[in-house]
């Protein structure tokens, strides 16, 4: 993957899908949809609620935060007033949440984000909320399901732990054929050159913390297990 196509600053690596509708690395539709019509053969309708993700959006999304157009939360999920706190705090609180751009996952197209739509109704925004992928939740049957089976098709979970970083997040998924690489060449340069010169909210805070954002947000997530071990080169080490 080129530094362009690493940041979200490119599509040349994505795919549009019609069905189910999302957006992903090239190399990811085949894997995606035999892992989808299996979950279905096990009654579940696995269905991507996000994929592909690029610079501009994510970058919207942090300076909506920023500015207070859009819901900054902490980590209990409470709501926040960006205008009465630290800069710090904001950068913190909104990174718990949502990656700076050029350093999300999702500008890979390596990154899903599933619920069950069998379970849940067509066009209503999906709860991406820990407790629903619990014990007892609305989507435990498929959480269960992809805890048994996502490996077989080359997914996992990076957000799993809480490792003090990003929140747990069971519904993302991530393609670590492509992800385990792209991760390796995600270097704090590549991010470093992403957002020279870039109109973002915070751009001091950012600049005097990168290095430490990078590492706790960005490199700080769970490895794929040892049967999904690759390569820089993308290869099995195995
Ligand atoms: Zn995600």
């Amino acid at each position: 993957m080129t530094s362009l196509e690493l940041t979200g600053r490119s599509r040349a690596h994505i795919v549009d899908l019609a069905e189910p509708r999302c957006a992903v690395h090239r190399d990811v539709v085949e894997p995606l949809l035999a892992m989808r019509s299996a979950a279905a053969e096990a009654g579940f309708d696995l269905l991507p609620v996000s994929g592909f993700r690029d610079f501009a959006r994510q970058l919207a999304i942090w300076n909506g935060k920023c500015r207070g157009e859009r819901e900054l939360l902490d980590r209990d999920g409470r709501l926040l007033v960006a205008a009465s706190m630290e800069q710090e705090a904001i950068v913190r609180a909104i990174l718990h949440w949502s990656a700076l751009p050029g350093a999300s996952r999702h500008h890979w197209g390596s990154e899903i984000d599933v619920i069950d739509g069998a379970v849940w109704p067509a066009g209503k925004p999906a709860p991406l909320a820990s407790e629903h992928y619990a014990s007892g939740g609305v989507f435990a049957g498929l959480n269960a399901w992809l805890d048994r089976h996502a490996a077989e098709y080359g997914f996992y979970r990076p957000y799993v732990t809480d490792r003090g970083g990003v929140q747990p997040e069971p519904w993302h998924l991530s393609y670590a054929p492509v992800s385990a690489p792209a991760m390796e060449s995600m270097t704090l340069e590549v991010l470093a050159d992403a957002l020279a010169g870039v109109d973002i909210d915070l751009a001091a805070v950012i600049g005097r913390r990168l290095p430490e954002i990078y590492q706790r947000y960005v490199v700080n997530v769970d490895a794929p297990p040892p049967e999904l071990a690759f390569s820089s080169r993308g290869s099995r080490l195995s």
